[in-house]
């Protein structure tokens, strides 16, 4: 990395992002799990008739935070309290969020038989929800994400992000992990992708011009030269 950034030594922090074509445009958008009420992330559906659990998890007693292998749909499942479901109060906004003018809401997890961590794709990546086009559209070149929980869904987010090409930024206190072991595990996810971890404060003086994550311009230096 050293020898990238002494390469790149004539390139200023301001020609970088003049040369990233990066518009100080703020969007908001808030994603939620909107699962269906027998979602196949609830432990307690696990068994349901319209999903096949493999045949060594089928003789288990399921409980939550278990991870099974489900023969139909042929993928790996967490499995989790039943949360977030959709139009009730597990799937709202706390009222303390701040919901902005004009923000977008992205409603995930909505499929019963897939699974959303990220708030770009399902987890089996064959479909996307509206954020990226969002973002694209409205010609934005940075996401700075936060929320629940740190080390799955804002993980999953940020690191889609960071792979869509946009500069990312996670804010660690205005989000809350599950475990600290995957908490490590995320953060080392970010300094492999070039995803800033920063405060709330910090956060502000990035979305006023005032401060440069050093990710964000290792990441510009590694996609100008093409380094992924
Ligand atoms: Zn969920």
């Amino acid at each position: 990395m050293f020898n990238i950034f002494k390469e790149c030594a004539d390139i200023s922090e301001k020609d970088l992002f003049l040369h990233h074509n990066v518009i100080l445009k703020i969007a908001t958008s808030h994603s939620q799990d909107w699962h269906p009420p027998n979602h196949i992330s609830f432990y307690d559906h696990a068994k349901d008739s319209d999903r096949v659990l493999s045949a060594q998890d089928q003789k288990r007693h399921l409980k939550a935070f278990d991870v099974v292998r489900f023969e139909s749909p042929h993928t790996e499942q967490v499995l989790y309290p039943s949360h977030c479901v959709k139009n009730t109060w597990g799937a709202a906004l706390h009222d303390d969020v701040k919901i902005v003018e004009n923000a977008f809401f992205v409603e995930k997890g909505t499929d019963v038989l897939v699974d959303s961590y990220s708030g770009f794709a399902n987890n089996d990546g064959l479909k996307k929800s509206k954020l990226e086009s969002m973002l694209r559209s409205e010609r934005i070149n940075c996401v700075i994400t936060c929320g629940l929980a740190y080390d799955i869904c804002v993980m999953y987010t940020a690191r889609d992000a960071a792979k869509l090409g946009f500069l990312t930024t996670v804010i660690k206190d205005c989000s809350s992990g599950l475990s600290d072991e995957k908490i490590e595990e995320a953060n080392q996810i970010f300094a492999e992708n070039n995803i800033a971890v920063n405060t709330e404060s910090e956060a502000e003086l990035i979305m006023t011009s005032k401060k440069i994550p050093l990710e964000w311009i290792s990441a510009v230096i590694s996609q100008k030269l093409g380094i992924k």
